[in-house]
């Protein structure tokens, strides 16, 4: 279905397994239409009376791509595609349409994870591919806050807890673009300044982190971390919901911060960009560590998506352009940024051979983006066990479904907040102890349990087919209610 005639090894690439290097969990349950619309775009408003969300490019992507997933003829009415939805079931639809995607690894933001969200691990079983854990920085700061007592607790558990989340995971994401933008003071803050500001943070630490020293602080230590466990470190830039200052959220606002990590050998995923998406591939053309993608813009600009990524290959060396589907709730998002960006690519590529500034004999981009989601995921990876599926290929017979991978572990949402817990309380009270302290109110937890995902992914062997869903965990986390958080 690739549109162009391509040569072989640029088609080869193109449909080649990809890694999604960055996503967020899809429902679980089976959603009304109020509830589906509420997840096409990023406005997270129903459409004023009279209109529906539907009547956007992503709106019709869905009904052009996802409804012969589900059996449909492309351009379905959307009532008709929502209740073939309803027939098939959340489990079935989610299967489909994450397996039709051709991704082979799912990277996992978890910093929105709740119980009518997927797992990490939920995501591989139910896509047939590995799965493994990106650790939102904010979201472990904000259970540090919930937890600390004092502003020295705060500063030793953050350090203590982002070495443990990073232990298991493949990578850290920044949304400092989200709280103070981007154009931040790149220094490292000094710990004067940092215990005044954790002791203000302290007085009422349900408050959202907005405080640009405690950022800078958060962002810093994650540095440490990430040096010390060679990981990347994601950001977020550019396009999201309306809780972003747009205009702070250009990646060239913290080429300050980029420089300072370069010496470290530190390698900055810039997420989304768009429309930024130029400063991002200047960036990356310049500094060895930067990597780029366009994330969501890919689903949600649909067909315009081409224009995007073909400005992007303007400048970005083609091994750092990465691939990721960005998506959060439905997973009709994943399965769409993956075919706008075969799409996309196909045509930039394809335009680039017929005018013979590309080689017909090898890929004129790397097929980087292809197993190679961040630089420290990439060991793992093979980059050959799974094909895209025929019928995006455009040949028949489209192959038996890949048999769901099983999950790495048992863990449900609420099952993975409860061991956070244990661990924040079990850092702080060894903080403590080396201080000769008694201070806190963490009650005592049990020992520190074992990792549980491994450093790099890895592609899963052939498996059984996968167990029914397990029902959802009730979420024994704080009584604090949760705030809707952008899918940054
Ligand atoms: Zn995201």
């Amino acid at each position: 279905m690739l549109p162009v005639d391509l040569p072989d090894a640029v088609r080869d690439a193109l449909l080649a397994p990809l890694v999604d290097h960055h996503c967020h969990g899809v429902r679980r349950d089976d959603l009304s239409r109020a509830q589906f619309e509420l997840l096409i775009g990023e406005s997270r408003t129903p459409a004023p009376p009279g209109t529906t969300h539907f009547d956007t490019p992503l709106g019709a992507a869905i009904r052009r791509w996802c409804a012969p997933v589900l059996d449909l003829e492309p351009h379905v009415a959307p009532a008709v595609y929502l209740g073939r939805r309803q027939e098939l079931g959340a489990g079935e639809v989610n299967r489909r349409l994450l397996q039709a995607s051709g991704v082979v690894a799912f990277l996992v933001d978890t910093g929105l994870e709740a119980p009518d969200l997927l797992s990490a691990a939920e995501m591989g079983r139910h896509g047939g591919a590995a799965a493994d854990e990106i650790v939102r920085l904010e979201q472990v700061e904000q259970d540090i806050a919930d937890t600390a007592a004092v502003a020295v607790d705060y500063m030793d558990s953050l350090g203590e807890e982002l070495v443990a989340r990073a232990a298991r995971a493949v990578g850290l994401k920044s949304i400092i673009a989200y709280r103070c933008g981007l154009d931040f003071d790149p220094s490292r803050p000094s710990r004067g300044s940092v215990i005044a500001a954790a002791n203000r943070r302290l007085s009422d630490p349900r408050e959202r982190l907005v405080d640009p020293i405690l950022l800078r602080h958060l962002l810093w230590t994650a540095v440490d971390v990430a040096r010390d466990r060679a990981l990347p470190i994601q950001f977020h830039t550019g396009y999201g919901d309306a809780d972003l200052d747009m205009s702070r959220a250009d990646p060239a606002q913290m080429t300050g911060f980029i420089r300072a990590l370069q010496p470290l050998g530190i390698p900055v995923v810039l997420l989304h960009c768009y429309p930024f998406h130029r400063q991002a591939a200047y960036l990356a053309s310049v500094f060895p560590h930067v990597y780029v993608d366009v994330g969501l813009t890919l689903t949600h600009t649909a067909a315009g998506s081409a224009r995007i990524l073909d400005e992007l290959l303007e400048l970005v060396p083609f091994h750092k352009q990465l691939f990721s589907s960005d998506c959060y709730g439905l997973a009709e998002g994943c399965h769409l940024g993956a075919v706008y960006f075969r799409l996309g690519m196909a045509g930039a590529l394809g335009r680039r051979v017929e005018s013979g500034s590309g080689a017909r004999q090898t890929p004129p981009a790397s097929p980087t983006w292809r197993a190679r989601a961040t630089p420290a995921a990439s060991t793992g990876f093979d980059r050959s066990r799974r094909p895209v599926p025929a019928d995006f290929r455009g040949d028949a017979p489209a192959p038996a479904r890949a048999p769901g991978a099983a999950a790495r572990s048992p863990e449900t949402p609420g099952r993975r907040s409860a061991d956070r817990r244990t661990r924040i309380r079990t850092a702080g009270r060894s903080s403590r102890r080396r201080r000769g302290s008694t201070a806190g109110r963490r009650r005592p937890g049990t020992a520190r349990p074992p990792p549980r995902w491994p450093h790099a992914a890895t592609v899963p062997a052939p498996r059984a087919p996968a167990p029914a869903d397990p029902p959802p965990a009730p979420r024994r986390r704080s009584a604090r209610p949760r705030v809707a958080r952008p899918p940054a």
